[in-house]
């Protein structure tokens, strides 16, 4: 059995692992073992997880030294920010057109019966009514409308259900206190204050930010007096690159883990996981397929055109040099939902696979898993439009572009760990006037379309990554 899985290569592992994790939830819900895998399987997947945040800290932190201690000019950095955080924009806004276009051609929220819709709508009616500072978002009025009477009572006992649930409450109190405060303070929280403390809380900005004025303080610094510091950071930096590769030998293993726990978690019958993908199937649909559209038609359309341009591969061999690179990266996000916990292994794909030199792997990576997440904004936009539909909700082009904006903004926010990007999803509600305890509507299909928003989250990073490497003059192509 050992000798079987040693001769195929590390993702096929891998998919078999995913593969097994879901047949096996699926066993435990059927069979009634959800216990045994919640207490016995599962705890292997957050040992996983622990393991690849442990090393991504330090990883980041001497990755980023190093590649700034072997720049020949610093002001190359400037030039490389800057690309980086224009390629970052262009992608999200990009993601979250597409996300608008699909979900506005398909209309998920539709597919809902109607009387479901119509005590949606009243519903909604008497929160704005009861809500202040909320306006109505078109000019409908079901309530004032005697059509809609026999409505009334489970239109109330939805609304009461709705603003009821504490654990929502909570998460809407957790946004809110996000959205105060001044125009700047986003770039006030960048800058560290006890870097132990950024280690800590693991606040990846602040480490990049401590990294580069570190890196650029060492280069500033004659070579002879920091000799002993150079080496010490490049070696360390090989010491974690080792630890990811290490870790990475039982991924197939604990990628089973972490799934059926996860999927295990997700309903107790069979007919609770028939029910929620009947509600939200379309809906789920119409999100893959967005996120799907991405991974496999966008970003690889990008780089296969400007790989084939330099090299000497066709435009289908670039295709699948860029797919089988990003690969293992993609198989890890799908697997822990999270950008933080799979950026060693991005950086080792980026650089190693497609050839990304690591002075630009190391600065662009670590920023793009905190900041650019354009699956997840494709998500938040896809979220709000089917939620508005679901209730009889039409929105006006200028909430669309409000919410083009926001989406970006919020993804931008998004801490790169999983169902953050659900929670953001309130900001983006609040924004255009709808309610945000709305998200516990799609909550228990969430998980799942973590997984997936955040494989386009990695690959989008990779991308630019790839971009930004080749305008530098940095990628060099392992062919
Ligand atoms: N889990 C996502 C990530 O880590 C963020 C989100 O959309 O929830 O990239």
């Amino acid at each position: 059995m050992f000798e079987f899985f040693k001769k195929q290569p590390l993702h096929i592992n891998i998919i078999i692992g995913l593969l097994l994790g879901s047949v096996w939830a699926y066993l435990s819900i059927v069979f009634g073992w959800n216990d045994f895998t919640t207490n016995w399987i599962a705890p292997f997947g957050t040992i996983f997880i622990n393991l690849l945040k442990l090393i991504a800290v330090p990883l980041v932190l001497f990755s980023i030294i190093s590649g700034v201690s072997h720049l020949s000019d610093a002001s190359s950095l400037g030039r490389m920010g800057a690309k980086t955080i224009g390629f970052y924009l262009i992608t999200t806004v990009f993601a979250v057109t597409v996300g608008l276009v699909v979900v506005n051609v398909v209309k998920p929220g539709a597919f809902a019966d109607d009387n479901q819709r119509i005590v949606n709508r009243l519903s909604y009616e008497l929160w704005v009514e009861d809500t202040e500072g909320v306006d109505y978002v078109d000019d409908q009025r079901f309530l004032s409308d005697p059509k809609y009477a026999d409505f009334m009572t489970d239109a109330m006992d939805k609304y009461q259900e709705d603003i009821s649930d504490a654990a929502v409450a909570e998460k809407v109190n957790q946004a809110n206190n996000k959205e105060k405060g001044g125009p700047l303070d986003f770039v006030v929280d960048m800058v560290p204050s006890n870097i132990f403390v950024s280690f800590n809380k693991n606040l990846m900005l602040q480490i990049i930010v401590f990294a580069l004025f570190f890196g650029i303080s060492l280069i500033a610094v004659p070579k002879d007096k920091v000799q002993g510091v150079i080496s010490f950071v490049n070696g360390a930096n090989e010491v974690f690159i080792k630890m990811v590769e290490l870790v990475m030998k039982a991924a197939p293993f604990f990628v089973f883990a972490l799934l059926s726990g996860v999927l295990a978690k997700m309903a107790q019958t069979e007919q609770e996981l028939f029910e929620i993908f009947k509600s939200l199937g379309v809906y789920a649909l119409v999100v893959t397929f967005g996120l799907a559209f991405m991974v496999f038609v966008i970003y690889p359309l990008i780089l296969s055109s400007l790989i084939s341009k330099k090299t000497e591969l066709s435009f289908v061999q670039a295709y699948k040099y860029f797919m089988k690179g990003i690969r293992p990266a993609q198989l890890l996000a799908f697997s822990t939902s999270s950008s933080a916990a799979t950026l060693p292994v991005t950086m080792e794909c980026v650089h190693e696979n497609l050839g990304v030199d690591e002075e630009i792997s190391s600065f662009v990576l670590p920023i793009g898993a905190t900041v650019n997440m354009d699956g997840t904004s494709l998500y938040q936009a896809v979220a709000v439009i089917f939620l508005a539909q679901f209730h009889f909700i039409d929105l006006a082009i200028s909430d669309q572009l409000i919410i083009i904006l926001t989406a970006t903004l919020a993804s931008i926010g998004s801490a790169a760990v999983p169902s953050a990007g659900l929670i953001m999803l309130i900001v983006v509600l609040q924004s255009v006037n709808l309610n945000p305890f709305w998200i516990a509507i799609i909550f228990p299909i969430d998980r799942i379309l973590d997984m997936c928003r955040t494989v386009v989250n990695v690959t989008g990073d990779a991308t630019v990554s790839t971009m930004v490497a080749q305008t530098e003059g940095k990628l060099h192509y392992k062919i």
